[in-house]
């Protein structure tokens, strides 16, 4: 499918004519949908802010976990112990504690958080023609 229009790359509002933006006024970021390459710019330009979004709960996810790890150790010493039942040495259980836990955290954060896509009708699986 071929778009038409113009899209302000700032605030992500499409209109019909090109020049300023009729929502946040720029004049110098409003790109022409039906040339090549801006579907491809826009998703890419999504893709990038969908980075940055996993790489900020990622380390989020990953400071709670070590946290969460740390007060087991301390406080709930015996819970590594008893669980799991496998000859593993104890810092191995409190490694693979704070991995499940910071894979689960960000897990969930992406579910909960999800990236905001500001350019969701530009994505296509498939390539403009030659
Ligand atoms: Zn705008």
């Amino acid at each position: 499918m071929k778009l038409t229009g113009f899209v302000c790359t700032r605030c992500a509002r499409r209109q019909d004519a090109a020049g300023k933006c009729a929502q946040c006024g720029a004049d110098d970021c409003v790109l022409d949908l039906a040339q090549r390459g801006v579907c491809e710019l826009l998703t890419d330009m999504d893709d990038r802010r969908r980075d940055v979004h996993e790489a900020r709960l990622r380390w989020v996810a990953v400071g709670i976990a070590m946290v969460l790890g740390a007060a087991v150790v301390v406080w709930a010493r015996w819970l590594l112990i008893l669980v799991p039942p496998i000859p593993f040495p104890f810092f191995l259980r409190v490694i693979l504690l704070m991995s499940v836990l910071g894979v689960g955290l960000l897990t969930g954060a992406m579910k909960l958080w999800p990236a905001r896509q500001r350019f969701g009708f530009a994505r296509s699986d498939e390539p403009d023609p030659p």
